[in-house]
């Protein structure tokens, strides 16, 4: 491993200041600034996406760039560029910073407007684009798997606002973080309004019950994860059966396997739900086998 000294990462080099892209320009993280009139700030209006680069290539941009457009599309606002445009800019800010391995944070906001709700009043969507190095989740918890717990937070009724968007407003998901760090937990298990599992606070979900891999439809109220689509993938290449069908928390309680899916955590196994222990209370065969396939994938 590197150390401090030997890394060429940005915070060891204090003169290089880490760029932002804002629009079109690159310019300094200190000069990087909204209106606050913008109603991303004021209302939570506009959409983001994460992603991750390995090695310096973006994991599956394309599919972090559609669903940013689609999220986009559903609450009725343009990204004033073309999705070519926004992928050059992804890899340019990339550069400009010397980062290989890293996290991308995409956002668009509705832009300045009037103090009112209405749209029609903004003007100027902001594109951002934020690179920074990845923090990861402590290495021991992949070996020792997570405990979570069920957050008494329901998800977004997709009626309401569907978690297939991912808006700036993340203030459900919120909730159900602060509810299980206050039990002591990274990450919380939240349901539907049906009282089924849904997903976690910033991650999906998945069990393995008799060597058969489930996880909640889309129709649980969930986002379509694109880690949790090259999973089921890899699934499948494995000989796999992957079923998509609804589960409860009884599904969880007894399940042989469980482990969650995210951009930032890859794959990442849970061992304990509400003080229960999963199977035997370690990472499963199973769950070990899929991460490893997952961190193959994004690398290669
Ligand atoms: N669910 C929610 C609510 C999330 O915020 C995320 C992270 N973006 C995920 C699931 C996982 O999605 P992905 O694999 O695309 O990062």
């Amino acid at each position: 491993m590197l150390t401090r000294t030997q890394s060429a990462s940005p915070d060891t080099q204090p003169h290089m200041s880490l760029k932002v892209y804002i629009n079109g320009r690159l310019v300094d993280k200190d000069d990087a600034k909204v209106s606050v009139y913008d109603h991303g700030l004021l209302y939570g209006d506009g959409v983001f996406e994460g992603l991750r680069s390995y090695g310096g290539r973006v994991f599956r941009l394309e599919r972090h760039l559609d669903r940013l457009y689609e999220s986009a599309r559903a609450i009725w606002l343009e990204i004033p560029i073309k999705p070519a445009e926004l992928a050059k800019a992804v890899n340019d800010t990339l550069r400009a910073n010397a980062l290989e391995d890293a996290y991308i944070r995409l956002v668009v906001t509705r832009g300045a407007g009037s103090l009112g709700l209405d749209p029609n009043r903004t003007s100027d969507p902001q594109v951002i684009i934020i690179t920074d190095k990845i923090t990861l989740y402590p290495a021991e918890l992949y070996e020792r798997g997570l405990e979570i717990v069920t957050a008494s937070t329901i998800r977004n009724h997709p009626a309401a606002l569907s978690p297939r968007i991912k808006s700036l407003n993340y203030l459900n998901n919120i909730l159900a973080k602060i509810e299980g760090l206050q039990a002591g937990c990274i990450e919380a298990l939240m349901l539907n309004t049906k009282g089924e599992v849904a997903e976690c606070t910033g991650d999906n979900i998945f069990l393995v019950r008799d060597g058969v891999l489930l996880t909640p439809p889309l129709d649980a109220g969930i986002l379509e994860g694109i880690t949790r689509d090259a999973v089921i993938e890899l699934a499948h290449e494995a000989g796999v059966e992957v079923r998509e069908i609804p589960l409860t928390k009884h599904d969880v309680y007894v399940a042989d396997e469980c482990f969650l899916t995210g951009t930032a955590a890859e794959v990442i196994p849970v061992v304990k739900v509400d003080g229960r222990s999963i199977g035997p209370g370690v990472p499963g065969p199973l769950t070990r086998d899929l991460r490893e396939r997952f961190h193959k994938l994004a690398r290669s």
